[in-house]
């Protein structure tokens, strides 16, 4: 039986890594005021590390990451939980390749997916969600708050590497805090960029399924996150 991948081996380092992310995101402007989380699994099952509640990533240091349950009791660390930590625990579940997972509100991604239209390769953005098509989660443009809505969330992403929440933001997950955090990115400059084509009438062409299925090289991902987190 596979083992869940963990990122982390000890609390501090899932304290500075969720930490370091969640500074990631902010640097890139994927900041929802207090809203909008990223997590780490814990090396020991105990659940998953996330922010407190409360505060913009921008604003999070270890101090301000906590240790919440699947049952989501606090386990470690200060600070209520935020109330959508099932869409972590429960993806975690269901994904045993994942260790890190992104919970972002943003306008861009809720722009487009209020178009209805396919997400399609315009840049290098959208490599990893044009083909297959990135799943979208419509049962409820409501907060993920009971086991049950984010089982199905988990559900609709399946092995993808991200989800559209309509009307409410996204998911985006990885093997490692840096692709969770870059398939953030690149997803919401996927969308930006689509918006723009769609405005002007297009797109007309996109990049092909031969590159599309390439993906981002891991090197690329982890030097995107280095920079990301200099910037931070
Ligand atoms: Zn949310």
């Amino acid at each position: 039986l596979a083992e869940p991948a963990a990122e982390v081996a000890t609390d501090a380092e899932a304290c500075e890594l969720v930490s370091t992310a969640s500074r990631a995101l902010a640097a890139v402007g994927l900041s929802d005021m207090v809203w909008g989380h990223v997590s780490t699994r814990d090396h020991d099952g105990r659940g998953v590390w996330m922010k407190a509640s409360g505060w913009g990533f921008e604003e999070i240091n270890p101090d301000r990451v906590v240790l919440v349950s699947d049952a989501g009791e606090v386990m470690s660390g200060t600070g209520p939980r935020h109330i959508e930590y099932l869409i972590h625990t429960q993806i975690l579940a269901a994904r045993l390749d994942v260790s890190s997972v992104v919970h972002a509100h943003n306008d861009v991604v809720n722009a487009f997916a209020s178009l209805q239209v396919p997400l399609r390769a315009v840049s290098h953005s959208g490599l990893e969600f044009a083909e297959p098509p990135v799943p979208r989660f419509t049962r409820t443009a409501n907060l993920i708050q009971t086991q049950e809505l984010a089982q199905d969330l988990a559900a609709t992403l399946g092995h993808a590497p991200a989800a559209l929440i309509p009307h409410h933001g996204m998911v985006t997950v990885g093997a490692t805090a840096a692709q969770a955090v870059m398939r953030a990115v690149l997803l919401t400059r996927a969308c930006h960029v689509n918006l723009l084509a769609l405005s002007a009438g297009g797109p007309r062409s996109w990049i092909g399924d031969e590159l599309n299925q390439m993906g981002w090289p891991l090197p690329q991902i982890d030097a995107g996150w280095k920079y990301l987190t200099r910037k931070s």
